[in-house]
């Protein structure tokens, strides 16, 4: 008989799929982070390859933690287009070599515990959804400022996959499809043409070739959101430009996710989300404008609490409700 308190106890081990590395961790099922590992991916060490160093990572792991408690079952987390009922990795363009992976069967049979895979924005959403910045709220949208703009929605207190396990691809909201710049989908104006990490550099690059005023004096390829984030404070005009311009396009988005679904909280995470507090003033005076469904008091929008650790947070709240 399982009481209420050894459930308590119980572990997840938790693979964060990423372009840069993999992230492997224990972590407990109310998702406290008990230990963690990485290891580059730049490399492009094969699928096959990776597979082997995430087996033997997540064994260590599980060693070093306890060697007597089993873990109860496996979450991972991959970018790009993924078959999560399947456990495949159909493609993941910033991993070379990964098209068509089995990951859960492989991981599942090295590890010889159950395996979940969901899409790794999706477990961000899970992550601060469960101990983060939207613990305690049914609703959320999560946006994560990367290389893209990655999306993960939590409505009535469950993950919303959709009928083709792709909801919230809210990177790709269309915001000016007449003469916007063109997007990594092929399309123009998307959301994450001028929010993304990429898209808020393009705006700096664009202020430079102008030949506007700018505190900035180094090369155009070293420009990036962090750069502009120091200038920032030193009120730097192209940085002040680029973080209104992504508050407003982020404001104008969320302001139809709100209408839609009348949600309580947003959270806003990813490697760009160090700009959140020169772009939070211009997202909210334009949500406010353009929320409908309620008062702008009434909702919040806040940075994301767990940073990388989110997906492996996440996927402890996967396995729990899929009943693990
Ligand atoms: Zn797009």
């Amino acid at each position: 008989m399982v009481d209420g308190s050894s459930r308590k106890e119980d572990t997840f081990l938790a693979l964060d799929i990423g372009g840069t590395s993999v992230t492997c961790g224990l972590v407990s099922r109310s998702g406290e982070i008990l230990m963690t590992d990485s290891f580059p991916t730049a490399q492009g060490p094969s699928p096959a390859a990776m597979t082997e160093i995430m087996a033997d990572k997540l064994k260590d792991i599980w060693t070093k933690a306890d060697r007597h408690r089993r873990p109860k079952a496996l979450g991972i987390g991959a970018p790009g287009w993924i078959k999560p009922t399947e456990g495949i990795v159909v493609m993941a363009p910033n991993i070379p070599g990964w098209r068509e992976v089995p990951i859960t069967r492989i991981m599942s049979e090295a590890m010889d515990l159950p395996a979940i895979l969901e899409n790794d924005a999706n477990l961000y959403a899970l992550g601060e959804w469960l101990a983060g910045a939207g613990k305690g709220h049914d609703n959320e949208i999560t946006l994560t400022l990367g290389t893209g703009v990655g999306g993960g929605l939590i409505l009535n207190g469950h993950l919303w996959s959709g009928s083709f396990t792709s909801a919230a691809e809210v990177g790709h909201i269309p915001l000016n499809p007449w003469s916007g710049a063109i997007c990594g989908c092929g399309r123009k104006g998307c959301l994450e043409t001028v929010t993304s990490a990429k898209g808020m550099t393009r705006l700096g690059l664009e202020w430079l070739a102008s030949g506007r005023e700018t505190l900035y004096k180094g090369p155009p390829e070293e420009l990036n959101p962090a750069v502009m984030q120091k200038l920032a404070l030193k009120k730097d005009p192209m940085s002040l430009s680029v973080f209104k311009e992504a508050g407003e396009a982020l404001g104008l988005a969320l302001a139809a996710i709100f209408n839609l679904l009348s949600l309580e909280v947003a959270v806003i995470g990813g490697g760009a989300a160090g700009a959140f507090d020169f772009i939070i003033n211009h997202l909210l005076a334009t949500l406010g404008e353009h929320l409908v469904t309620a008062q702008i008091n009434e909702i919040q929008v806040v940075k994301g609490l767990l940073g990388v650790n989110a997906p492996l947070v996440g996927a402890a709240a996967l396995l729990e409700a899929a009943g693990y």
